[in-house]
């Protein structure tokens, strides 16, 4: 995956950038952010994590509410699986 390398500077009909408000995105979860520091947490997010992966394997994003749904599933299942000892 290229970086968006250098992209902000190529655009020279934008001088005043002062009332432009550059859109945080995040493209691949389909998420706007106010600001760069939403955005930089967001990267760090397992949800983000999870949406990369599904992206590398062409699927689509999913919300952060189904994704919640989908670890607390997990987790449980986890747990299940943790009393039961069936490796011993
Ligand atoms: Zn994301």
């Amino acid at each position: 995956m290229a970086k968006p390398a250098k992209q902000f500077f190529s655009y020279p009909y934008l001088g005043m950038d002062t009332s432009v408000q550059k859109e945080h995105t995040c493209s691949t979860c389909s998420v706007v952010f106010k600001d760069t520091e939403l955005q930089r947490e967001h990267y760090k997010t397992d949800w983000h994590r999870y949406n990369l992966k599904r992206k590398v394997a062409e699927m689509p994003p999913v919300t952060l509410e189904i994704f919640e749904e989908k670890m607390s599933k997990h987790q449980e299942k986890m747990m299940v699986t943790s009393c039961e000892h069936s490796w011993a």
